[in-house]
Formats: structure tokens, C-alpha cells, sequence
């Protein structure tokens, strides 16, 4: 089997999710000679570097590839590892387009063996996840957004992350006081065995001494995973704040390469290590990630917060694990989970169950995808 067509395209689209956001992303289209088709994502996320990485597949990478056997994907992830020496060596634009290409050919090969991912992987440690609702706080009150987290609970989510400082009114991540304030109404709704989460954010702008006294306050209303009250490279503060707290401490989602990850882990500040297959050198460069990971007695939370493809990928990986603690869904009906694709990944019962189609398993309709194209 041979590799004779792949498409890089940019997409834009609307995310209920994010009060109705407009969002970028890419994918790859890898076709064979025997007309298996395999997809693969690029998280970039923005516009500028959507287009970025495009045009990085489109002439560089994805020629490199072009005759070639997709089953080898370990060769080819090398290929491509040391054709970017010059500009991946930090990882960005570079393990974008790596990550595409490579999370294509693990479709291609599960498609051509006829395999789910997690097989390939492995091997299933586990047949379901517990279901997360992962959700950007937007409404203007704390009683209305703890109605809406409560209403998660009530449809059958294991746990809710509430991402703050996100676009809408909720305006959570200013001060102690507002911030506190929401946490106790949510406990209050949701009832005092409900797992709830944090993720601060890149919007959210935390020094060590607030996020010391947040942390304390949270744990008091049973909130005890804290994600990114920080960024990822300061190091010192992580410190600072794990020697203050007991909190589960939660980052990585901003890393891309294997010598990033190696640092994060080896500083011993977080507990649950964020790893995305949509950013990290695909499905191959995770379970790279995901040794150093297990080795060090850490736990990884996929993030996964774009279109189905990403979603599937995670939940592989997660499966063909022991170290994943949840699985994140976006909760509401949106274009990159539900137009997309014509099986869309839900819970039932609030688990997330192991797919057991080909491949990345995920039906794409190539129509509602080229809808959403602007490159
Ligand atoms: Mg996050």
C-alpha cells in the first residue's frame, strides 16, 4: 500500500462551547492506493498558525511522504522528526503538522488492519472511562452557571471542569472574593460528592501569593484539581505553589515536545500531565510522552478540546492506558464533534466507552468538513 494524495486544509468554525467563539483548526486528508482514506488533526488553534502548518504539510512534509508505506509510522514519525531539526526543535508549527500526519497514518493502518486504534496501541486497560463535562464558564451570575454545571450532573457527568477568564459574562478569575463565590454556589447545587475542576487559563493572570490563597480557599468546596494557574515554563511558582498546597496540580496542554514534557515531569510539580495527540507529534510522540509519564507515577488527562478526530484519538490513548483519570467532552451539540463526524464520541451513563471501529474509528462526512474549510 502506497500514499498517493494528502490534503492539509485550515478550518473555521463556531463553538457553542466557547459562548459561540469562532475557532480554527486543521486537518490532513491521507488517501492510499488501495483507497483507504486516514485523517489526522493539527490543534494550532489560531488562524495565523493554522495556515502555518498547512503550508507546512503542503511543502514540505506531506511531500516527504507521498509513495510511501503508511503502516510504517514509526519510521515515518523520524522522517519527519529530523526533517524539521531546523524549525521543530521547540516543537510549535512543526509538531502541528507532525501530529496530523502521523494521527493519519495510525487511521490508515487501523483501517488497513482492520483494527481500532487502541488494539494497535496495545490493548484496552480499561473498556470506559467516567465522562467529563469540560466547559468555558459564560453566564453573567454564579447561580446561573451553577445551574447549568449542576444540569451536566443531572444528564449523567462524572465530573465538570470549569475553565475561567473564557470569552461570555461569567468574568471568573478576577478576584478572591468573586472567585470563591462561585465555587461555593456550584457546591452548593451539585451536592458535596460531585468532582469539580479548575482550569484557570492562559487568560487568567495569577501570581503565586493569589493562586496560593485560591488554592487553599477552593479545597475548602472540595475543588482540589487546579489546571494552568500558570504557565507551563514557570517552573518556580509551580513549586511554590505545590510546597503551599495539597491540590492535584494539572498542566502541560501548552507543550508540544518530548524535552518539554521531560522537564515538566522530572520538576515533579504536577500530578496530572496534559498531553494532546493534536499537538504532541500525534498518537507517536504521545505514547512517548505517556511512558515518561507512567514512569514518573504521574497521570495524563488528554486535552481534547476540538473536533472529533482529537477526541477519538485521546480516547484511544486513554484506553490503552492505566493513567487516565477522566475523558473531556464538550457537553454541547457543536459543528467539530457532531457535523462532522456521523458517529460523534458521547458518554452513556456518564462513560465514555471504547470505540471499536477501524482506526481512529471516526465516520467523517467529508461535506460538512469542506463546509468548514477557509484554506
Ligand atoms: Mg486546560
Amino acid at each position: 500500500m502506497r500514499i498517493v494524495k494528502i490534503e492539509p486544509m485550515g478550518l473555521r468554525y463556531i463553538e457553542p462551547n466557547d459562548y459561540n467563539s469562532t475557532r480554527h483548526t486543521m486537518f490532513v486528508r491521507v488517501e492510499t492506493d488501495e483507497g483507504i482514506v486516514g485523517w489526522g488533526e493539527g490543534m494550532a488553534m489560531w488562524p495565523e498558525a493554522v495556515a502555518a502548518t498547512v503550508a507546512v504539510v503542503e511543502h514540505g512534509l506531506g511531500r516527504l511522504l507521498l509513495g510511501a508505506d503508511p503502516l510504517e509510522t514509526l519510521a515515518h514519525w523520524h522522517r519527519l522528526k529530523e526533517h524539521t531539526w531546523w524549525y521543530g526543535l521547540e516543537g510549535g508549527i512543526a509538531s502541528f503538522a507532525i501530529s496530523a500526519l502521523d494521527m493519519a497514518l495510525w487511521d490508515i493502518k487501523g483501517k488497513a488492519l482492520e483494527q481500532p486504534l487502541y488494539k494497535l496501541l496495545g490493548g484496552a486497560c480499561r473498556d470506559k472511562l467516567p465522562a467529563n463535562a469540560s466547559i468555558h464558564a459564560k453566564l453573567a451570575t454564579h447561580e446561573e452557571n451553577a445551574r447549568e454545571i449542576a444540569g451536566y450532573f443531572a444528564a449523567g457527568y462524572r465530573s465538570c471542569k470549569v475553565g475561567f477568564g473564557k470569552n461570555g459574562h461569567a468574568r471568573l478569575g478576577q478576584t478572591m472574593e468573586y472567585d470563591i463565590g462561585f465555587v461555593r454556589e456550584v457546591r452548593k447545587l451539585i451536592g458535596p460528592d460531585a468532582e469539580l475542576m479548575v482550569d484557570i487559563g492562559a487568560n487568567v493572570k495569577w501570581d503565586v501569593a493569589h493562586a496560593v490563597k485560591m488554592t487553599k480557599a477552593f479545597a475548602e468546596y472540595g475543588v482540589d484539581w487546579i489546571e494552568d494557574p500558570f504557565p507551563p515554563n514557570r517552573l518556580a511558582d509551580y513549586r511554590e505553589l505545590r510546597a503551599a498546597t495539597n491540590a492535584r496540580i494539572v498542566t502541560g496542554e501548552r507543550l508540544t515536545t518530548l524535552d518539554q514534557y521531560d522537564a515538566l515531569i522530572r520538576s515533579g510539580v504536577a500530578d496530572v500531565i496534559a498531553i494532546d495527540p493534536a499537538r504532541t507529534d500525534g498518537i507517536t510522540g504521545f505514547g512517548q510522552i505517556a511512558a515518561l509519564v507512567g514512569s514518573a507515577g504521574r497521570k495524563f488527562n488528554t486535552h481534547c478540546w476540538c473536533s472529533a478526530l482529537t477526541t477519538a484519538a485521546s480516547l484511544h490513548l486513554s484506553i490503552a492506558s492505566p493513567l487516565a483519570p477522566i475523558m473531556e467532552l464538550k457537553p454541547l451539540r457543536n459543528p467539530m464533534q457532531h457535523d462532522i463526524a456521523r458517529n460523534p464520541i458521547e458518554h452513556r451513563d456518564g462513560w465514555v466507552h471504547k470505540p471499536e471501529e477501524p482506526g481512529l474509528g471516526v465516520d467523517i462526512d467529508e461535506e460538512a468538513v469542506r463546509r468548514l474549510r477557509f484554506l
